[in-house]
């Protein structure tokens, strides 16, 4: 048996295009979306996060602007900045680049953000509208992780899925998701006893751990819907191995960046499940597309147009 391979990056194209298709009407009708980006210092990962971020709005016609404060910014400036942009009307956005430096409280930043206009979907009302089935904004990786499912018309009602990891960030809101369209969820990390036979049980399966390939097919049941959401870097070439030996292409991109992307779950998984995200090409790009598709929503919530 061989998965199939659910193409995340075809997905987000899809969502991509309907979100450029409404922001095109919105913008006829004179309010196009506005999403603001604040990137606190010079975190090399946050910079490339962000500018994908923004390289997207721009192709999908989104305005955006972003905002770079530097490393030795205080908490009370960074809550100006944040008030400042609670009260432009022309965002409908505002997105806070995580990690904060640690001088900076960053859940009272958080939690200074209008939760209109949150497109993270962080903030704890929106929080409390998710787990209370209320509309709100949802985390947009969470968000992405039930987009694959529902257009690879995967079914999740009724369905034994297991969760693991309890982040604020993915693991939590998935399994929330996941509950409110009717499965049955299991929510696994690392105090979890025997965390393979859990997995095991799972029909559907959600690895956001941040540990290379640590599900292996011991975890996964015959035919299983596996869903990666890990992103990890393999610089180590024993790790490598493990990963990927006779893997000629992974190989090649080794040798040359002296690392390779690899997610929470084995490639050795691909051959039991019944369906399973590749990492890269598989959640990660939703991440995106949704953070297009949560501005959209803010402005048309904002402007009372939906
Ligand atoms: P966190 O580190 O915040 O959470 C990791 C979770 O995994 C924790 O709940 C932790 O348990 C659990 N865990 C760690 N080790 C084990 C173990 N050995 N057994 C069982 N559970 C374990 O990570 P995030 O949720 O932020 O991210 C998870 C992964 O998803 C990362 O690889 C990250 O890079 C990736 N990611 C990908 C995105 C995308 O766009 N594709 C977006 C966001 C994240 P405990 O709570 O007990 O510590």
């Amino acid at each position: 048996m061989s998965a199939v391979i659910l193409d995340g990056a075809k997905i987000a194209a899809e969502i991509r295009a309907e979100v450029a298709a409404e922001v095109k009407a919105m913008t006829v009708a004179g309010v196009a979306p506005g999403l603001a980006v604040i990137l606190v210092g010079h975190n090399p990962a946050s910079e490339v996060y962000v500018r994908g971020k923004v390289k997207a709005c721009g192709e999908v016609g989104i305005y955006s602007e972003q905002h770079t404060p530097p490393d030795s910014i205080s908490t009370e400036k960074l809550l100006e900045l944040v008030t400042d942009l609670n009260r432009r009307e022309e965002i409908d956005g505002i997105l806070v680049q995580l990690p904060l430096p640690p001088q900076v409280d960053s859940k009272r930043v958080l939690l200074a953000v209008d939760p209109a206009k949150d497109v993270d979907g962080f903030h704890p009302m929106n929080v409390g509208f998710l787990s209370t089935q209320r509309p709100g904004l949802v985390p947009c990786t969470p968000a992405g992780v039930m987009e694959i499912l529902k257009r690879s018309k995967i079914a999740v009602a009724g369905q034994e899925a297991v969760v693991v990891g309890r982040s604020d960030i993915v693991g939590k809101p998935t399994a929330m998701l996941l509950i409110n369209s009717n499965a049955t969820v299991t929510v696994c990390h690392s105090k979890t006893r025997d965390l393979s036979g859990v997995c095991r049980r799972a029909d559907i399966l959600v690895a956001a751990i941040g540990r290379a390939g640590m599900i292996t097919r011991d975890y996964v049941k015959l035919g299983a819907t596996v869903i990666d959401v890990g992103m990890n870097q393999v610089t180590d070439r024993a790790e490598f191995e493990r990963l990927f030996a006779g893997n000629a292409k992974r190989e090649e991109t080794f040798r040359s960046k002296g690392s390779t992307l690899v997610g929470d779950v084995h490639p050795e998984v691909a051959a039991i499940a019944g369906a399973i995200t590749p990492v890269p090409g598989g959640v990660g790009p939703l991440t995106i597309a949704m953070l297009m598709a949560n501005t959209v929503r803010t402005a048309k919530l904002r402007r009372g147009r939906q």
